[in-house]
């Protein structure tokens, strides 16, 4: 197949990357922004960029996505795209009419240089902005970062140009839930209302990429945090940030400005993460954890409980990003799994560090590296085979020519359904993640069975 070819000898490579373990930055702030209620996403750039953009995030969550582009020519690649940009912003705010436009940069508009900030004056000086309509900015280079970077950088940007404080507490928290699936979102705002608390979720995704079909197309569905709960992040009593890479900078950037105080958490994927999140919560919110969650958390580990014989040192090859990673990593530690080779596309050395630290007490040699590739990845599991692959889409193509029992988590999927419904994240998502990696293995060994060991019980 595709991939059969890639070699077991690794040489080192600096300037070449052989199918990336990322994409790229403005698909992270276009995911970002449709967060956002009644806030139409804007691509500074060619055509091509926003097509890209648009396309691999439809694909993924199989919803259409919206998105303007300040539609660069020649022209504007060599003389800047200012016109274009005020053009766009006048153009979008007469024809649809959205509360806010989120521009992000692109490869282009960031090379020659176009200062947004100063478009955006310029747009409001010139009147292209109606009252009470919002044009916010973020940049998004992506020759540097990755898909969770953009995401991160639109976020900081809502944390930047929206929140003001009136110096009355609004009895809140923000909860910046990373770079997850809308249905995670959910999860996470699901179990916040179990304990008694209503956060401020931002961005929030739920309701926008996951609606239902009513047979009714809504340019602006009716999910995304709203510009009010945006301008009052300012006055919560604090902030938690999971994740990071994708979320932390927004968090750091609301403390430092309005003393709004904050603490980043892992993402809540697994038992110990999940536990971790809800101590948080519980604490900063000073209420007892319901016995609801605790009934899930139990459920949880008897599933482990019940299913560890088939878990007990499998080893396994992951590929996505340092926010998913690192708690799943403790995850599959935490079932007595194997985590032997470990790849993201996004850069960032703290991440091998921590990768490191975390899985130093194995038994066997653990291969991490970040700003990594696929094709190393596949080199390493070629060097030393597993047993489970978890990967986003693309990894089916060593899955298929190594063989390998494959479980599809993280961006993009775009060949199954479900994750936009599901959540994987806490105690209930970790029984989904148990049974999807359970399903595979299980399936493994039953194909492989010898008649006489072929059970009906497991
Ligand atoms: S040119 Fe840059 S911004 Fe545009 S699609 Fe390619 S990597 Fe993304």
């Amino acid at each position: 197949m595709l991939l059969r070819h890639t070699k077991k000898e690794i040489k080192p490579r600096k300037a070449l990357t052989v199918n990336p373990a990322k994409t790229c930055q403005p698909i992270g702030a276009m995911y970002a922004a449709l967060g956002i209620h009644n806030c139409l996403p804007h691509s500074h750039g060619s055509q091509g960029c926003c097509a890209y953009h648009r396309s691999t995030l439809t694909r993924h969550y199989r919803e259409p996505v919206m998105a303007a582009t300040s539609s660069f020519t020649e022209g504007s690649s060599v003389f800047g795209g200012q016109a274009n940009l005020i053009q766009a912003i006048d153009n979008i705010f007469t024809t649809y009419d959205p509360d806010i436009i989120a521009v992000h940069t692109t490869c282009l508009s960031e090379t020659i240089g176009d200062d947004v900030n100063q478009i955006k004056d310029k747009a409001l000086k010139d009147g292209k902005v109606p009252e009470g309509k919002t044009v916010i900015h973020a940049s998004t280079p992506s020759y540097v970062g990755s898909h969770v970077t953009g995401f991160s950088n639109m976020t900081k940007a809502m944390a930047m140009q929206f929140a003001q404080a009136t110096g009355t507490s609004n009895g809140r928290f923000n909860i910046i839930p990373g770079y997850v699936e809308p249905s995670d979102m959910t999860e996470i705002k699901r179990i916040t209302g179990m304990m008694g608390i209503n956060p401020i979720v931002f961005p929030d995704t739920s309701n926008v990429l996951n609606g239902p079909q009513t047979g009714k197309y809504k340019m602006f569905p009716p999910g995304g945090v709203s510009k009010e709960a945006l301008i009052s992040t300012a006055d919560s009593m604090g902030t938690i940030a999971l994740g990071e890479t994708a979320s932390a900078d927004a968090a750091r950037a609301l403390d430092a400005r309005w003393k709004v105080p904050c603490q980043v958490q892992d993402l809540p994927i697994g038992l110990s993460a999940t536990d971790r999140f809800i101590d948080a919560l519980r604490i900063a919110a000073g209420v007892p954890v319901p016995d609801s969650i605790t009934l899930e958390r139990g459920q949880l580990l008897d599933v482990i409980t019940d299913m560890h014989q088939y878990l007990y040192h499998k080893k396994v090859a992951l590929a996505g990003d340092p926010d998913h990673l690192i708690p799943l990593v403790e995850f599959l530690l935490d079932i007595d799994m194997l985590p032997v080779h470990i790849v993201t596309g996004t850069p960032g050395k703290a991440f091998e560090r921590k990768i490191a630290a975390m899985t130093a007490h194995l038994p066997c040699k653990v291969n991490v590296r970040a700003a990594g590739d696929l094709f190393l990845l596949h080199q390493w599991i070629k060097n030393d085979p597993v047993d489970l692959l978890i990967a986003n889409t693309y990894g089916k193509y060593m899955a298929r020519d190594e063989d390998i029992p494959f479980v599809r988590y993280g961006f993009p999927i775009l060949d199954r359904v479900g994750h936009s419904y599901f959540s994987s994240v806490c105690y209930t998502g970790g029984i989904r993640l148990l049974e999807k990696i359970l399903d595979v293995l299980l399936d493994r060994m039953d194909r492989d069975a010898p008649e006489e060991e072929f059970e009906l019980v497991m």
